[in-house]
């Protein structure tokens, strides 16, 4: 997508402070962080959201929850931390790819 930020972070265009990378996921710090640890791991594939996941992404999508994990284990959130993907305008999604919020590092307020 043209105008995709986080398509423009995949083909650094955009820097980012990368902290996980494999042949169809990348991970990077977000830019604006709401908690001691926040992380964005997102799809190389431009996906809109999690709304428009397809069947065949199936697998996809749970490779996004296991690097999720292992990105925690890495930042050593052995404590706990959640995982948050926003989902359209009425969901608070302002960027349009697909991507899973890891946030921790602290007790984290009933919402973000
Ligand atoms: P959303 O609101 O769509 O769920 O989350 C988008 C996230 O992307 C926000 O937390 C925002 O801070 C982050 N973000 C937006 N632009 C950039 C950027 O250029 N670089 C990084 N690292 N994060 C960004
Ligand atoms: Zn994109």
């Amino acid at each position: 997508m043209n105008d995709c930020i986080f398509c423009k972070i995949i083909n650094n265009e955009i820097p980012s402070e990368k902290v996980f990378e494999s042949e169809e996921i990348i991970a990077f710090k977000d830019i604006n962080p709401q908690a001691p640890v926040h992380i964005l791991v997102i799809p190389k594939r431009h996906i809109d959201g999690a709304d428009t996941l397809e069947k065949e992404d199936a697998e996809l999508a749970g490779r996004l929850i296991l690097a999720v994990a292992r990105i925690a284990e890495q930042f050593h959130l052995g404590g706990g931390y959640r995982i948050v993907t926003n989902i359209g305008k009425d969901g608070g999604q302002t960027v349009r790819h697909l991507h899973f919020h890891l946030l921790g590092g602290e007790i984290l307020k009933d919402s973000f």
